[in-house]
């Protein structure tokens, strides 16, 4: 099980003046239960690679499979939007309804799925860190972190079996990105796949199976950190600076010296 994408291209308003291609002979893997963050500069491509894995975009070349079923299936896409939950950079784009209640409510009414709606909800609430009093209120109330949180539990009221998210730290500060990456390390450690959208290097060294960095909507480098990090020191990617922690470590590991990579997160601090 996992998402595959194989030599994806993506060009806007093709054929037009404005024509953009925003990703070029993408290849890629998420496996099921993974952690894989997407890096890369403004205008690198990660928004548009973000919204082929659940089938929001199509390809208009190459192929994007989930779980082995593919996007270029009509059938199918309802079950891949099923099974991979997108969550938006800004809560804004994705929160419509009056009462959080109703905002969580809507996927599985969506998907048919009725039964023990509120035990679904109580479970969601408690996973995203929020008690049952919030149910009630208006999401457009809530304080930005709250917001994201409300953002994230409304698609894994689905029980999506791999977690899109676009730059969920954006716009929070040092304490609220702490709590949205304990958030994340707990859904995934649940069993939820999660691809991470994010221009924090840092975060995706120190949480991340694997990463792929974009330059201008091609895959400069792709790996596990350790590699990423050896990588963007023999050639550096555009908006993508190594944390002082790595040049450290990259130090210590020239000298001969083996260490576990941990890329010590600041973040927390
Ligand atoms: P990132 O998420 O890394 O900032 P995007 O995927 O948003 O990158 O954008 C990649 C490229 O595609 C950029 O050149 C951007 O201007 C262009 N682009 C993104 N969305 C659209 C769109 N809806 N219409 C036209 N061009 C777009």
């Amino acid at each position: 099980m996992s998402i595959e994408v194989n030599n994806l291209t993506h060009i806007y308003h093709r054929g037009t003046p404005l024509e953009t291609v925003a990703l070029r002979d993408i290849s890629m893997e998420v496996p099921d239960g993974g952690w894989v963050s997407i890096v890369g500069h403004t205008g690198s491509g990660k928004s548009t690679l973000a919204q082929h894995l659940d089938a929001l975009l199509l390809p208009d070349e190459g192929s994007v499979l989930v779980d082995g079923l593919s996007t270029d299936v009509k059938k199918d896409l309802r079950k891949i939007r099923r099974k991979v939950g997108l969550v938006f950079q800004y809560p804004e784009q994705q929160l419509f309804a009056e009462t959080v209640r109703e905002e969580l409510s809507f996927g599985p009414k969506n998907w048919g799925e009725i039964d023990d709606i509120d035990r679904t909800l109580a479970e969601v609430m408690e996973q995203v860190g929020l008690d049952e009093s919030y149910l009630e209120r208006s999401p457009f109330k809530l304080s930005g972190g709250e917001k994201r949180r409300v953002a994230i539990a409304s698609v894994l009221a689905v029980r999506p079996s791999y977690l899109v998210l676009d730059e969920p730290t954006a716009g929070l500060d040092a304490s609220g990105r702490h709590r949205l990456v304990e958030l994340l390390s707990r859904i995934h450690s649940d069993g939820t796949a999660v691809i991470m959208v994010t221009h924090d290097l840092e975060i995706a060294l120190d949480l991340s199976d694997r990463i792929i960095a974009l330059e201008k909507g091609t895959i400069a480098c792709q790996g596990s950190p350790e590699e990423i990090v050896l990588s963007l020191e023999s050639r550096p990617v555009s908006g993508l600076v190594l944390p002082d922690i790595c040049k450290i470590w990259l130090g210590v590991k020239n000298r001969g010296m083996e260490i576990p990579f941990s890329c010590d997160p600041i973040y927390l601090a």
